[in-house]
């Protein structure tokens, strides 16, 4: 079969187009899925870079897809033909991956393999962020950055359905209006705004109650300063640039601050939470309250021209590969 690898590790350009053994039959537990559509995210880069470190070699990319089962391991609760989506596997920029069955979700009826694979790792980021790490209430205020991203648009509107006030911060007039149409209340232009000072304007000079920030480098130190006091950082993310080390004394200094860096694998690892969390995604998706953007879908054999376009800043939402 067909796969993309970074070899070696670096740019783009490393990544190559090329033959691999075709999947064994799957062990208990595992399901072997045809892939019909592989979600790019900003995650991807860094397995590519070499930031997040991958065992094998060449190291194999992609961490979200949704296909058919076309053969299902002893135990493993999946018929052959059954519709499914995964996220947090590596190895999806393939024609076919073995997976886990138990990260299989069954796509409903309703939902297109392309709406599934956009949604599942972005879509249960953004509900583990607005639902458990800082379960957003009516009356409360969050900002989140990059908000027209792959993860931000749904982050968005996931704070919109949890009741929240939103502000979102974007880089373009253009993405301002895709975050604007997907619910947020109020849009920072953070290339041409200072978003600490447009912040405070928009909430009487009090702050917010939670930041997401997936930015890093250059939004960390001032979204401590657009937070109230108590307030929690979520720093999720690293799109400009990993944060440097921090003294826990800045956060008493910036008033008594709550500060955590989460990772999707601990907010789905019991098989409850990663039900719940894709059962209401794809609730909302059938009820049409959750949109997904998909701005474009690339051959996988093109999974570089992908790749350069999210790290230019030039992507909105959501952008597959098809095998
Ligand atoms: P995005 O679609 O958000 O793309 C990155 C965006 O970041 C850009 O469009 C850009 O928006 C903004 N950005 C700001 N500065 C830079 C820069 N110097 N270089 C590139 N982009 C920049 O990507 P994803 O939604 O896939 O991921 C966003 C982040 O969230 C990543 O760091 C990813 O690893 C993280 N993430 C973390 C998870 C977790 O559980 N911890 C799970 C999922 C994602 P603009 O032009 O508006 O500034």
């Amino acid at each position: 079969m067909k796969a993309v690898v970074a070899e070696p590790l670096g740019g783009p350009e490393n990544l190559k187009y090329i033959d691999v053994p075709d999947p064994e039959p799957p062990a208990p537990g595992q399901a072997v899925i045809q892939l019909e559509a592989i979600g790019v995210n900003f995650i991807d880069v860094y397995f590519r870079s070499g930031l997040y470190k991958a065992p094998e070699t060449p190291v194999r990319l992609g961490n979200e897809g949704a296909g058919i089962v076309v053969a299902a391991g002893e135990g493993a609760p999946f018929e052959k033909g059954a519709r499914v989506a995964y996220a947090m596997a590596r190895g999806s920029y393939a024609e076919y991956a073995t997976v886990a069955a138990a990260s299989l979700l069954p796509i409903p009826d309703d939902v297109s393999f392309e709406q599934a694979a956009a949604v599942v790792l972005q879509g249960m980021t953004a509900h583990y962020l607005t639902h458990s790490t800082f379960a957003l209430k009516p009356g409360q205020t969050c900002l989140i950055h990059a908000a027209a991203g792959g993860a931000g648009l749904l982050i968005v509107q996931l704070a919109k359905i949890a009741g929240a006030t939103v502000i979102g911060t974007v880089s373009t007039e253009a993405k301002a209006s895709m975050v604007r149409q997907h619910g947020a209340d109020h849009v920072i232009l953070y290339t041409h705004q200072d978003f600490v000072e447009e912040t405070k304007k928009l909430t009487g000079g009090k702050g917010v109650d939670v930041v997401y920030d997936s930015v890093g480098s250059t939004t960390f130190h001032k979204s401590l300063d657009c937070l109230k006091p108590r307030g929690m950082m979520v720093s999720f993310g690293q799109s400009s640039g990993p944060v440097g080390p921090i003294d826990p004394l800045l956060l008493t200094q910036k008033g008594s601050l709550f500060l955590t860096r989460p990772s999707l694998a601990q907010y789905v690892s019991d098989p409850a939470e990663l039900h719940w969390r894709a059962n209401d995604l794809f609730r909302w998706l059938e009820t049409g309250q959750l949109k997904v953007h998909i701005q474009q879908v690339y051959a996988l054999s093109d999974a570089a021209s992908a790749h350069r376009d999210l790290e230019g800043r030039k992507t909105t939402g959501k952008l597959l590969l098809r095998p």
